[in-house]
């Protein structure tokens, strides 16, 4: 199923030359099949991303994109069987058929005014927070559509006149016949850039430009669950439109701060508690410290180093659903590294008693030989 390439690179649809190329290259350093783990995804993901920059990377190519989405990919810049219908309107309903419908009827909307450009906000949350959920306070400075004129461009009370090329619609059309039927050809006026209308006063405030640049603050609400690369929709508050076109979205890319206890993976948590040798040889009850304070863990007598005990439903919540992760808790044997004169006594005679050649007794061996005194 082909995505938003504008998703895949993480860019706006408005963003540069420059800004494409930058996410390029960063995602491309990221998920290059030579460094990731799973080679097999990389593969898949490399490939998507090359296929997203191929086109929004090429002038031509990512307008025809921008117009007709997908289908403009696979049969535009002269490849494939249907070479040389560029710029035909009928393009899509040939793909339609191919694709099962759906891009095709959403790429062509009505002539009218464009719609705001989609921004993005990059912010760090701490695994707590995304662990509990949370509310975050954002300010951003983006194009909002002018008071005054609503968005129109033209000072109130004056006249909007439509553009006598295209009458309006912003578009030129001719029709042409080919061996597959007869398909219109659709080109931006040139005389009013496909505007379809002259502001005859312009609007003191925006300069007949409809939109200003204006500060917003907004709370975005994060979903308990959340991970690293989460992406939260907030639709409408995107840059405004052209002449009064409908708002873009603003996207949210999450990132979670590493903690410095905690690992995440998947939906599990994993802590490592150390434990004295004793508390590993006779077990019973440790208290571990989580999200929703401290919990007590029950150490089987014998507990190796390096054991990991499950603790069930103290792990990360899901985002969509309820079900919730574990909560691996990795018990790590601590040998104490002073000893007090009774300490040791009461070890050397446990080893006295232990030892009859098992693991056990090299074990006190090794640890009289670390801490002999004399
Ligand atoms: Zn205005
Ligand atoms: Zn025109």
């Amino acid at each position: 199923m082909p995505t938003d390439y504008y998703e895949v690179l993480g860019v706006a649809r408005g963003a540069t030359e420059d800004d494409i190329k930058r996410a390029y290259r960063q995602l491309a350093r990221r998920h290059h099949p030579d460094v990731a783990e799973d080679k097999h995804a990389a593969e898949d993901r490399f490939k998507t991303i090359n296929e997203a920059y191929e086109v929004l990377s090429d002038p031509e190519r990512r307008r025809m994109y921008d117009r007709y989405g997908h289908a403009s990919n696979n049969g535009g810049a002269g490849s494939g069987p249907f070479a040389g219908f560029g710029n035909a309107e009928g393009f899509g309903d040939i793909f339609d058929m191919f694709f099962g419908g759906q891009r095709a009827a959403q790429q062509q909307r009505p002539a009218g005014p464009a719609r705001g450009s989609d921004l993005r906000y990059d912010l760090e949350i701490t695994l707590e927070e995304a662990y509990h959920g949370t509310e975050h306070p954002i300010a951003f400075t983006h194009l909002a559509g002018c008071e005054t004129c609503k968005g129109s461009g033209a000072r109130p009370g004056t006249l909007i006149s439509a553009c006598d090329r295209c009458g309006g619609s912003g578009v030129m059309r001719s029709a042409r016949q080919t061996p597959l039927g007869s398909f219109v050809t659709q080109t931006t006026c040139n005389k009013c850039n496909g505007e379809g209308q002259f502001v005859q006063s312009p609007c003191e405030t925006c300069h007949g430009r409809g939109r200003l640049e204006r500060r917003r603050s907004l709370t975005v609400k994060i979903p308990a669950g959340v991970d690293d690369g989460s992406r939260i929709r907030i639709e409408g508050s995107g840059e405004a439109g052209a002449r009064g076109g409908p708002s873009g979205d603003l996207y949210v890319y999450l990132s979670v701060a590493p903690h410095d206890r905690f690992r995440r993976d998947g939906l599990d948590l994993t802590v490592d508690v150390p434990i004295s040798f004793a508390a590993a040889a006779l077990g019973g009850k440790i208290e571990v410290e989580t999200f929703d304070g401290p919990i007590e863990v029950l150490i089987p007598a014998g507990t190796q180093s390096g054991t990991t005990h499950f603790v069930r439903g103290h792990g990360m919540p899901a985002v969509r659903r309820s079900a919730r992760g574990n909560l691996l808790v990795r018990t790590h044997v601590v040998v104490p590294s002073k000893l007090t004169r009774r300490q040791r006594e009461v070890l050397e005679e446990y080893a006295e008693i232990a030892g009859d050649g098992s693991e056990e007794r090299s074990f006190f061996d090794r640890f009289k030989d670390a801490f002999r005194v004399d």
